[in-house]
């Protein structure tokens, strides 16, 4: 899994969490208007009902609050994957693209590709001069041959 990947993960998890926690405080507060309320009615202690009704709406505010930041997550986590899905396609290697190492910096490349994107490094194998054939750059000899290299 990389970077991106796991960020995204991250991401759309916190997000997740946000949103409940959100609404549970959406729940929260609306509990405590009614409950006010309730108070009120019953013309329960004056100060108890004001600060309920007042951390009602601090609880509602920061829910709806909350779920637009959870809402705005969830999209930049899509949108993050939008952008990146296909890098990340051919970063992890998924489908039929084979990758090989770069043996000068460790870098995953592509099969096809000649040159290490992050260092430069010629990957096209030497051919035998004898015989045409591709030879890995570390043998001296050819290894269909055994010509020279
Ligand atoms: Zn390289
Ligand atoms: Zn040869």
């Amino acid at each position: 899994m990389n970077v991106i990947e796991k960020g995204k993960k991250q991401l759309i998890g916190l997000s997740v969490t946000i949103i409940v926690v959100s609404l549970a405080f959406l729940a929260g507060g609306v509990f405590l208007i009614v409950s006010g309320a309730i108070g009120i009615s019953e013309s329960a202690y004056a100060v108890g009902i004001v600060l309920k009704m007042v951390f009602g709406v601090i609880l509602i505010l920061l829910g709806i609050v909350g779920l637009g930041a959870g809402i705005v997550m969830v999209w930049t986590g899509g949108a993050i994957k939008a952008k990146y899905g296909s890098i990340m396609e051919g970063n992890l290697g998924f489908g039929t693209v084979n990758m090989q190492k770069c043996p000068k910096c460790g870098s995953q490349i592509k099969e096809d590709e000649k040159f290490c994107g992050i260092c430069g490094y010629h990957f096209e194998k030497p051919k035998c001069p004898n015989c045409g054939e591709e030879v890995d750059q570390d043998k001296k000899y050819c290894t269909n041959c055994g010509e020279k290299m």
